[in-house]
């Protein structure tokens, strides 16, 4: 593939995808071209082999799936990730202050590094939704333009400003998105972007987002850097894959969750039935019994691929001793004691043989043993599906930041090895 058209086409989808919902509908219209076919939920499936499909969940969570000529043996599953974390727009928003600003009441939407959402152009993205022909449905919304930011205070009223600043989620994280003279208006503005009229509005999932662009850095472009790219990188990845390849022997799926940033107990995150639900669609659409069923998934392997820690410049010491992944070293196998991570000496060792056939290479992640880590997909989706699984990520700096940092090269190798994968 060429490398720096990947590039381009990564950099287009995240700043293009706001929200999880932006990113969902993106990534639909990916496979719309690849000539997927679009399933719905409630409607009754018709699954053929040599088939390429496609369903989602709540809009925010999508599985893509490929189907084989010949009798499936089992399952090839990648899981990625379709949100950040952000500040979530509240109901009744609007807060004036004196007669001077209009502020947007916002709720932590995930475990963001507070300060770097701060002087940074801002703006408003998500979903409305409308009655229509006796239905509910949901539109997408983005104002599209720098509309709000979140100002520092001035050092000279915080003279301490530079030994750490502890924020106030509600009282220090407002954004102002207009002088007074807006008051009462913001929702107009929604309705107007969605060309609805405002009293038609019924319910709101509404997103604060960084605006700044997804660039390469580095005087050689060794890096990237953008929002978002926890995790819709491999988000990317994944569905790129599964576009390019079709399988042989295995059913291939790509499944990309939401609300991962706020423990995936949702009817659309890892935790929930969606994979298992689709799963078992699948095989009732093949005619393969339950018995079949489950020695299939005796014979299923999963890819959970989220972003992992870099080797952080300034902060050496934070990671561990042995296990410290470079940017641009290619995929991180997560390993992790009590098995946050799903991985394990099986798991390992199938994707180190995956990255080997790809020609690509792979390094691996462990938390120091006096940190505890975050957690991620794999493990809570094994709750609902279990099966052999490893959890790896691509390599990146400021995880959680409104502005991360990746290799410029680590993408090319996820692709690559994810299309060895599925093939
Ligand atoms: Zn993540």
């Amino acid at each position: 593939m060429n490398h720096k058209k990947t590039l381009q086409k990564l950099f287009t989808f995240i700043d293009q995808s706001p929200t999880c919902f932006h990113a969902v509908e993106n990534m639909e219209k990916m496979l719309d071209k690849e000539g997927f076919t679009r399933l719905e939920e409630r409607e009754l499936w018709h699954i053929e082999k040599n088939g390429k499909y496609y369903v989602n969940r709540n809009g925010s969570s999508l599985i893509a799936f490929t189907v084989p000529d010949k009798k499936p043996s089992g399952f090839h599953m990648v899981a990625a990730h379709s949100d950040s974390p952000c500040f979530k727009i509240k109901e009744s928003p609007e807060i004036a202050v004196d007669n001077f600003y209009l502020k947007l009441n916002v709720e932590k939407y995930g475990g963001m590094i507070l300060s770097t959402w701060l002087d940074r152009p801002l703006s408003v993205a998500g979903r409305i939704m409308v009655k229509e022909n006796d239905n509910i449905c949901s539109r997408l919304v983005n104002l599209d333009k720098d509309a709000a930011i979140i100002p520092n205070l001035a050092i000279h009223m915080n003279s301490n400003m530079n030994k750490g600043v502890e924020y106030n989620p509600q009282t220090d994280m407002q954004p102002i998105i207009g002088d007074a003279s807006l008051k009462g208006d913001f929702l107009k503005l929604i309705a107007k972007e969605a060309d609805v009229k405002e009293k038609e509005i019924l319910g709101c999932d509404l997103f604060l987002y960084n605006r700044d662009k997804c660039r390469l850095i580095g005087a050689d472009d060794a890096f990237i850097a953008g929002p978002r790219l926890d995790d819709l990188e491999c988000a990317f990845a994944g569905m790129t894959a599964i576009a390019n390849e079709m399988p042989k022997n295995f059913i291939n799926l790509c499944v990309v969750f939401d609300n991962e940033e706020v423990g995936s107990g949702t009817k659309q995150g890892a935790a929930s039935t969606f994979l298992k639900d689709t799963l078992d669609r699948i095989c009732s659409g093949l005619g393969i019994g339950k018995e079949e069923y489950h020695c299939m998934i005796a014979d299923s392997f999963f890819i959970s691929a989220d972003n992992a820690h870099a080797l952080h410049p300034n902060n050496q010491g934070k990671a561990d001793v042995t296990n410290r992944p470079a940017i641009n070293g290619g995929i991180v196998i997560k390993y992790h004691g009590s098995q946050r991570y799903a991985t394990d000496a099986y798991s390992a060792a199938v994707m180190k043989d995956i990255c080997n056939r790809a020609d690509v290479p792979y390094q691996s992640y462990a938390n120091r043993s006096d940190i505890a880590g975050g957690s991620t997909l794999g493990n809570i989706a094994m709750s609902q599906v279990s099966v052999n699984a490893v959890d790896i990520g691509l390599p990146q700096l400021a995880m959680h930041s409104a502005f991360e940092t990746a290799g410029a090269k680590d993408i090319g190798y996820l692709i690559e090895a994810l299309r060895e994968f599925y093939r």
